[in-house]
């Protein structure tokens, strides 16, 4: 892609304008310099993708799944034959260091693809056998057109994680990518036409979340939406799609606890997934740890130890190899994790490292950089350790006991995902039942597993993703019964 690029809605089968012919500004975050324009389409052109998506959907859905595999394959070839320039992309239009682009996005948009493409042709259906003499078995239909809106955090991860359950189970797509981050499933769209899907099955119509979004939401012919982003936006699409009856699945925000017992394997991997559980991507991840709850009794121990790691943090250029951190994605999510850390200090928080804005040198001196910060001293009520940051800040939390660890974190609207790190085996099968989150990790952090269902509690959503739970989500199914 070169420099300054107006990129393309993809809208049956071939790269299109805007109808408005209307461009967003597109910045690098790095430097804080528009290097390409993305459409800021209407109504219309979402209109035109669902039209063209309405065709496909008969053949789409007929198609054998060996053969829509093999076509999701095929695009999981070209991405990954295209890995370092996706990285690249993926990391200017960002921020994020290209070495995680690398290293974790594009290879796991290609998993995503490859995977459901494999699930597809292995995905089996239930029958039941009545004494009485019947059987029913449950026949899964695709659902028709259905619609995928995604966030800037993880964009052609997130972006594929929805697209690939939803082609392989039969549907056409209307997907829309965040307005802030459209580049790569941009050229996503442009390979999808290489790899030879047939015209109308995957559209791809970029533009802003109240004008594009909403018109992929409100479409009566939509028959269901898949959404990543935050909890606002999720509220909104639920009140729009429910007037229609029409199936959503929510991915929301998170203000997820690590909590650090005293009997923990603090070896120095742990100690570094830890810190990277909360710092990864510049915390920009839904998942990462933003909330650390430590036992008192190793408290202070464990806090000289975890500063130490967080002041080693390299933060910088996102094409530097060295930089852990890169560039927080835009001017106004700087602007509100900058004004989240003002809110700490107003609460009586203690920055123990961090609270300000970088500005590295050479290219980067106009990034919207923010050190990694850590926060002491805020009971887990003040708003800082309720409120969703998504940024490079996390807070430390004391806690006495099980009791006292499981009340604190769940004391929060959200339940997204939670770590705990203890050896005590007893412990952590306890504590994961009565943590009310999606996700309980172990001893571990991010550690995915395509089949296991992914998603929130509370304000994280609703609905599950991955595995068979998406297939499910992207079917309809239907009981036959058979009197004999
Ligand atoms: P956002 O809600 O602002 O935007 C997400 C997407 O929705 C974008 O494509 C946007 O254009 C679109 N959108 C906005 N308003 C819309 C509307 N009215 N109708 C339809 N679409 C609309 O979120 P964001 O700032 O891009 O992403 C960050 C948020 O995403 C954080 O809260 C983070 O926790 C969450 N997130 C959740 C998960 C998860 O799996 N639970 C994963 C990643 C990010």
């Amino acid at each position: 892609m070169m420099p300054s690029t107006r990129l393309a809605n993809l809208i049956d089968g071939r790269l299109q304008a805007p109808v408005d012919n209307r461009w967003l500004d597109i910045h690098e975050p790095a430097t804080g310099v528009v290097f390409a324009h993305c459409p800021d389409s209407t109504a219309a052109d979402v209109d035109a993708a669902v039209k063209s998506a309405q065709k496909a959907a008969p053949g789409w859905a007929s198609m054998p799944s060996e053969e829509r595999a093999r076509l999701i394959n095929r695009l999981a070839d070209l991405v990954e034959a295209r890995l370092e320039e996706f990285a690249a992309l993926e990391s200017r239009d960002s921020g994020k260091p290209v070495a995680l682009a690398r290293r974790l996005d594009i290879p796991r948009a290609v998993s995503n693809l490859r995977f459901f493409a494999a699930a597809i042709i292995a995905w089996d259906s239930e029958s039941h056998a009545m004494e009485s003499g019947a059987i029913n078995y449950t026949l899964r239909r695709p659902l028709g057109v259905v619609g995928c809106i995604s966030p800037w955090n993880l964009p052609l991860y997130l972006f594929t994680w929805k697209i690939a359950p939803a082609l392989a189970s039969g549907n056409t797509v209307v997907a829309k990518p965040s307005e802030i981050t459209p580049c790569t499933a941009a050229l996503l769209g442009e390979l999808s036409i290489e790899a030879g899907f047939p015209p109308g099955v995957l559209n791809i119509v970029q533009g802003r979340g109240p004008t594009t979004g909403q018109a992929i939401v409100e479409h009566p012919a939509i028959k269901a939406v898949s959404f990543t982003g935050s909890t606002r936006t999720g509220a909104s699409i639920a009140a729009t799609a429910a007037p229609q009856f029409k199936k959503v699945s929510l991915e929301l925000g998170g203000k997820n606890p690590a909590i650090v017992f005293a009997d923990a394997d603090l070896s120095d991997q742990n100690l570094d997934t830890i810190v990277r559980s909360g710092f990864a991507n510049q915390g920009e991840i839904c998942l990462c740890g933003s909330r650390l709850l430590v036992q008192r009794s190793i408290y202070d121990s464990f806090r000289e130890r975890y500063l130490a790691r967080v002041k080693a943090l390299r933060v910088g250029d996102p094409e530097e190899a060295s930089s852990d951190l890169g560039a927080l994605v835009s001017r106004e999510h700087f602007d509100k994790v900058m004004g989240c850390i003002a809110q700490a200090r107003d609460e009586g928080g203690q920055i123990l490292i961090g609270g300000h804005a970088l500005s590295p040198t050479g290219r980067c001196a106009e990034g919207w950089f923010i050190a990694p910060t850590v926060i002491d001293g805020l009971p887990n009520e003040t708003a800082t350790n309720q409120q969703e940051i998504f940024g490079p800040v996390v807070t430390l939390i004391p806690f006495e006991d099980e009791a006292d660890a499981v009340a604190i974190a769940n004391g929060t609207g959200y339940g997204l995902a939670a770590s705990l790190w203890t050896t005590d085996l007893s412990r952590a099968h306890r504590m994961g039942a009565q943590l009310d989150f999606g996700i309980v990790w172990i001893n571990c952090w991010l550690l995915r597993d395509l089949r296991t269902p992914f998603g929130g509690t509370k304000q994280s959503g609703v609905g599950r993703e991955g595995g068979a739970e998406a297939l499910r989500f992207f079917t309809e199914p239907r009981n036959i019964c058979i009197r004999y």
